[in-house]
């Protein structure tokens, strides 16, 4: 392993490569290294948007080795709530900076006019984006690959307008299907002037022992292929969970306010799998090929013309375009998904923040002078893809709030008793219980992938767990996700990879780590992210729980306010707070 950082200078326009043994070998790689290099690289107190906070990119090493190690994590100060900024993405991007010899990538400054950076191997160029400025997400990748070499082993991440004019919850698209979805990576992008990377390699991997490596390769892959391990992933996908958790009364519906969508069956993964899905891809190196690709067919001309619109959809996208906002057809779910990924806004943020605005306009916390005389309602799809377009164009002080998230919209409006967010981050789909809004409040970065409080829930639900086991679930989760996000596999292959197969998929690759040493790491991760939270200002004593979720039903029945501060206590005593 190189042990490779690659730091670049958009202000300076320089860039150098620097070997980081020290991190490497303390941290292991992906969120443990990108975590300490923001630590490095971000001045305390930095404004998210300025040219002195910095971009970091990381993977680890097992990327483009093993089955399903296919993310990447990025690291920067969130603009959304002003502290950890962390977001990770699959697509070709791990594939892209293992072949060009880079296990981080710094990105710092911001340029003058809008660019592009090109990287190839070492040699890194940033070049002119004047004529892309302003290009739709899901276009720019189309005229980048025609100019840029490197075809197979590239990568193309990129911002859409929301970006360019920084929604506080933009996120970055890569390679069409996947993105760095969560807490405003794309924001960050468009203060730095920087439209989009592109990234190819031609470096080899040189592996300490090969027979080594091809037995516990074999092993995973036949795991991975050859039993139900990963199956469901592969056949409806994620959106399967549209179905089971509208019967366990977990899916948020219209803001919250209820947790089963009568209509839910229509938008449900089987019924977009019967009659929308036009076909399954895969991220570079996976052999699951869970990202479903729906068909819209829309006709633009009286002469039956039609154009077909390929939009990837999964079960967030889901809840937060359909169930959330009452839209019951799924023509008119997948329509908003893809003007969400036309202007490359997280779709999981622009969900819960246009439930809030249909539920204030309703309550007469604001009122059509304000929406821009659009009246939103549930389920007219028409109304919401104006208030996206609105969103990105900020027409008026209502859209620029909006722009900023839930949080800071509902502190000046109003209604924060029904503003979906924890840690300012707004909601994924799940009301299934304590655990759930517990694990997202202590949650590094406030989301469900953090520790998965939304299936603690659910065992809990079966097995009657008590707070103390709840709690001490959720810090399992919490301290062993950053080993595995270090190494940053897919989560859906975390039952593969057990703590013996990472450590056998390490050994092979030359990195012998105990039982207890992976356990300890996990451990000192956590608290390094909270080092920087802490740093920034994040205070968990002052953590707003939105009243909604203690006023609707859950798979757990009610949540009383009383379960949630003991669970918190309880929380702090575990971690020694
Ligand atoms: S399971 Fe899906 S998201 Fe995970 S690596 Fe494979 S294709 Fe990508």
């Amino acid at each position: 392993m190189l042990r490779r950082v690659l730091y670049i200078d958009l202000g300076k326009n320089e860039s150098f490569v620097e070997e980081r043994h020290d991190l490497f070998e303390e941290w292991l790689g992906g969120t443990g290294v990108a975590t300490q290099l923001l630590l490095e690289e971000c001045p305390k107190g930095a404004d998210p948007l300025s040219p002195e906070a910095p971009i970091i990119f990381s993977i680890g090493p097992l990327n483009a080795l093993f089955p399903a190690m296919t993310k990447t994590v990025a690291t920067f100060k969130s603009p959304l709530n002003d502290e950890l900024g962390e977001s990770y993405a699959g697509g070709r991007l791990a594939m892209a900076m293992r072949f060009a010899g880079h296990e981080s990538i710094v990105i710092r400054g911001a340029a003058e006019s809008p660019c592009y950076i090109s990287i190839r191997n070492d040699d890194v160029k940033i070049k002119d984006a004047t004529s892309i400025w302003g290009i739709p997400a899901t276009v720019v990748g189309y005229i980048l690959r025609d100019v840029e070499t490197g075809v197979g082993r590239r990568s193309i991440i990129r911002i859409g307008p929301a970006g360019e004019r920084r929604v506080k919850y933009a996120g970055v698209v890569a390679d069409t299907y996947r993105h760095f979805g969560r807490l405003g990576l794309g924001a960050a992008f468009g203060s730095k002037n920087l439209k989009a990377i592109v990234i190819s390699g031609t470096e080899d991997v040189e592996l300490p022992d090969p027979k080594r490596y091809r037995k516990i390769y074999n092993k995973l892959y036949r795991t991975v292929v050859q039993t139900d391990a990963m199956e469901k992933y592969h056949d409806i996908g994620t959106p399967i969970n549209i179905n089971v958790l509208n019967q366990l009364k977990g899916l948020p519906t219209r803001n919250f306010q209820e947790s089963s969508f009568e209509d839910a069956e229509k938008i449900s993964g089987e019924v977009l799998a019967d009659n929308y899905l036009f076909r399954r891809v895969s991220c570079a190196h996976c052999p699951i090929g869970c990202i479903h690709i729906g068909m819209l067919k829309t006709s633009f001309s009286r002469q039956h013309e039609f154009e077909i619109r390929k939009i990837s959809y999964d079960f967030e996208l889901i809840y937060a375009l359909g169930s959330n906002l009452g839209v019951s057809s799924p023509e008119g779910m997948l329509e908003l998904i893809e003007a969400c990924e036309r202007q490359g806004l997280d779709a999981i943020s622009t969900g819960v923040v246009l439930a809030w605005a249909t539920e204030a306009l309703d309550r007469g916390l604001i009122n059509l002078e304000d929406t821009s005389g659009i009246p939103l309602q549930w389920n007219d799809v028409d109304g919401y893809l104006k208030a996206i377009d609105n969103i990105v164009k900020m027409p008026n002080e209502f859209y620029s709030a909006l722009a900023e998230g839930v949080e800071q919209a509902s502190e000046k409006y109003g209604g924060q008793e029904f503003a979906m967010a924890l840690g300012k981050n707004e909601v994924p789909g799940y009301h299934t219980g304590p655990a759930s809004i517990v694990g997202l409040t202590v949650g590094v970065r406030h989301s469900h992938l953090d520790n998965a409080g939304y299936s603690i829930d659910q065992k809990a639900a079966k097995k009657n767990l008590s707070p103390e086991e709840m709690v001490d679930a959720i810090i399992k989760e919490d301290d062993s996700r950053g080993v595995y996000n270090s190494l940053v596999g897919c989560l859906f292959a975390r039952g593969v990879y057990s703590t013996e197969n990472i450590i056998e998929a390490l050994g092979s690759v030359g990195i012998e780590k105990t039982e207890e040493e992976l356990e300890i790491l996990g451990r000192k991760i956590f608290d390094e992210k909270y080092r920087f939270k802490r740093r920034e200002g994040f205070d968990l004593e002052k953590s707003r729980i939105p009243h909604r979720f203690y006023e609707t039903v859950s798979t757990m029945g009610m949540v009383d306010p009383e379960t949630i501060e003991t669970m918190m206590e309880i929380y702090r005593k575990r971690r020694g707070w």
